[in-house]
């Protein structure tokens, strides 16, 4: 059986950035990640914070540069309220330019799937396993010392051959099975929200400025809209859902791919679902819901996990990385920068302590995760827009200290 020092489960931004930092730090370890799909256009866009583009780049500045690169750079953001009147217009004021002049860095914006597809370009060859989902891990009996040897990976049938692992790294996303296996603490919690997103062809009334940003609506109904490199646009929308009908949306599914052929009607489903919430509103917003494919719009519930139930993230020989080890809300868009930070932290502490649980009991930290939710439920009860520039620069999230990982010193690396 193929024996590795770490096995990843999930080739999302998390999983791929961990491998990327745990390569850094020790290049001479056998890490793979298993990915459960193949690397193919899914999800919609999403906002990498500057905290986050810094701790790629103390990962690697390669891994940086190249990741820029995605960045549709918007620089003008327009608030259109529900009427359709313009409730502002931010250009040197604007969240974006805010962040970079108080020392944050740039916020790059960008297709999610175009993030995955570069990070996994970065990797050595044979390190991502794609079409390999995990079913379950065992654990090995524990030794003399209750330690035990690394648990052995089995994947759905037909698909890779098991694995053992010094180290399991869960970063498996919202629905976690790793999770589920390690701590069996319930599924995350409802937020009373759904969001759909899409991307589409750039319509004929976008705004003549290259990175326009809009926000359309007023809460708790918000369109956030964004050009994308390649000329497209992407929109996330969330508004109010009624937990007695979280069964239309996917249950407890958060379900970020944009379905096969066959599954037509079940877009022209969600559209509806989603006029049924925004149709009343902000003009640009339901004509951006009418003129996407179906097969481009996703649907699901927003879940978040308690600041309790993310207190511990381990045990032995196994831990959680990113969504998966604190699922949040999207008010701080702080999700894939968290995932990132997770990485270089896991990064440095497998390059001082090796392959081994401490590194993992060294890693595992307190996310920006309590100060999100508490944002989320109050915007949700009818508070004020999102303000993430504001939020993050408040708590300090763009300030964490990131130094550049370093390859481990060779006595470090013994261990
Ligand atoms: C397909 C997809 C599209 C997304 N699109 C957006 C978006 O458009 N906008 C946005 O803001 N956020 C999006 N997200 C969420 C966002 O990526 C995360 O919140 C954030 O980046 C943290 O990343 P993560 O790596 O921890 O988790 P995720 O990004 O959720 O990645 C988890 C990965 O684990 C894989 N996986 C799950 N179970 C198994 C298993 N049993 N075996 C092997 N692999 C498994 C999944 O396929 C996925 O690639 C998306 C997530 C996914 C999975």
């Amino acid at each position: 059986m193929e024996e590795l020092d770490v096995a990843i489960v999930g080739g999302g931004p998390g999983g791929l950035a961990a491998a990327a930092a745990i390569l850094t730090a020790r290049p001479e370890l056998r890490v793979a990640v298993f990915e459960r799909s193949s690397l193919r256009p899914r999800g919609a866009s999403l906002g990498l914070q500057p905290n986050g583009v810094r701790a790629l780049g103390a990962i690697s500045p390669k891994l940086e540069a190249a990741v820029r690169q995605l960045d549709s750079q918007p620089g003008i953001r327009r608030h259109f309220a529900d009427d359709d009147s313009l409730i502002s217009i931010k250009d040197e004021d604007g969240p974006l330019k805010y962040v970079a002049r108080h020392g944050g860095g740039p916020i790059i914006m960008c297709a999610w799937h175009s993030l995955q597809t570069t990070l996994a370009a970065e990797l050595p060859e044979g390190v991502l396993r794609q079409q390999a989902p995990l079913d379950r891990y065992a654990e090995a009996p524990a030794d003399g010392n209750g330690q035990g040897a690394g648990p052995t990976l089995h994947f759905k049938p037909g698909t890779h051959p098991p694995v053992n692992a010094r180290l399991v790294v869960g970063a498996d996303g919202s629905q976690s099975g790793v999770r589920v296996q390690l701590l069996d603490d319930g599924p995350p919690l409802f937020a009373d929200t759904a969001i759909w997103r899409a991307v589409q062809p750039r319509p004929s009334w976008w705004f003549p400025e290259p990175g326009t940003y809009c926000i359309f609506g007023t809460p708790p109904h918000m369109m956030l809209c964004f050009g994308l490199v390649d000329g497209s646009v992407a929109w996330q929308a969330f508004g109010p859902w009624p937990k007695e009908r979280l069964d239309e949306i996917g249950g407890g599914r958060m379900v970020y791919i944009s379905d096969a052929v066959a599954r037509r009607e079940e877009g022209e489903a969600r559209r509806a679902r989603a006029l049924e919430v925004f149709g009343g509103g902000c003009s640009m917003a339901v004509s951006l819901i009418k003129e996407a494919d179906a097969l481009a719009i996703t649907e699901h519930g927003q879940f978040y996990h308690t600041a309790e139930a993310c207190k511990v993230w381990g045990r032995c020989r196994v831990s959680l990385l990113g969504d998966a080890a604190h699922l949040s809300t999207p008010i701080l868009s702080q999700g894939t920068a968290q995932a990132f930070e997770d990485a270089l932290a896991l990064g440095r502490a497998i390059g001082e302590h090796g392959a081994t649980p401490q590194a993992l009991r060294a890693y595992e930290m307190e996310p920006i995760h309590e100060e999100s939710v508490r944002l989320f439920l109050d915007y949700r009860a009818g508070g004020a827009p999102p303000q993430e520039h504001l939020d993050n620069d408040r708590i300090g999230a763009w300030m964490h200290e990131l130094a550049p990982l370093k390859p481990a010193t060779a006595a470090g690396a013994a261990a």
